[in-house]
């Protein structure tokens, strides 16, 4: 890719969520996503792993996420429409990894994440935050798994980069990148996010124009 090309293609990434943006529905289980149609892109992560910040970034806007982030809603697809015309929905996927979670609320969170992952065609890609101060955790390495298996593509991407310093944001990136790179589903590049400071949203944002154009 030429520079002018890589310039193009973060413009085009801008754009795609400069337009309106709005809360859809929760959907507890398959039954209630809508028609098919456009292309989906999931977000999916520990508990407090920043994805509400991430998603309230990546689009703009300060509580888009989080007023869907209420309790009880939490094991629930949360979708989002961008774009008019209708480009693509976001899919806020639920929080897992809680420390005290009861074993039946893991379960739930199993089945719909594995009938979303297999039974959802449009699904284009999946984004699998990961906290940078943390790396790779054994939860994650299930999800991982369990993309892989649905054959469903996806990348890694590191949040609150600026909670860590720069060289040991580097050694945590290429430890993850190098598991990536062992999981064939996994896209081989991870990008580095933080929501405070603002770096790699855009990176972040062509990332999600990519997967819906592939
Ligand atoms: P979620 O549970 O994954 O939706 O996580 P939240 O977006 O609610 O974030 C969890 C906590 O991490 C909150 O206190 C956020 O303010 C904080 N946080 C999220 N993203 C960042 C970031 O990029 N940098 C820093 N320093 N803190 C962050």
């Amino acid at each position: 890719m030429t520079p002018e090309e890589a310039d193009a293609r973060i413009e085009a990434a801008r754009k795609l969520f400069a337009g309106p943006i709005a809360f859809l529905k929760s959907a507890p289980d398959l039954r209630f996503l809508p028609e098919p149609g456009v292309p989906e892109v999931a977000f999916a992560g520990r508990s407090n792993v920043g994805k509400s910040s991430l998603i309230n970034a990546l689009c703009g806007r300060n509580a888009l996420a989080r007023t869907s982030n209420t309790p009880g809603r939490t094991q629930e697809l949360n979708l989002f429409e961008v774009g008019d015309p209708l480009a693509f929905r976001l899919v806020d996927m639920p929080g897992y990894g809680y420390a005290e979670a009861p074993k039946d609320l893991v379960r739930r969170w199993k089945h719909l994440v594995n009938d979303y992952l297999r039974g959802r065609p449009v699904l284009a890609r999946v984004l699998v935050l990961v906290d940078a101060r943390h790396g790779l955790k054994d939860v994650d390495r299930e999800l991982m798994t369990m993309l892989d298996r649905a054959a469903v593509s996806y990348r890694l991407v590191l949040t609150k980069a600026d909670k860590v310093k720069p060289t040991a944001l580097a050694a945590t990136h290429e430890a993850v990148a190098g598991e990536a790179r062992k999981h064939v589903a996994a896209h081989p590049e991870i990008l580095d996010t933080s929501s405070e400071t603002g770096s790699g949203i855009a990176e972040l944002r062509a990332a999600v124009l990519d997967a819906i154009t592939a």
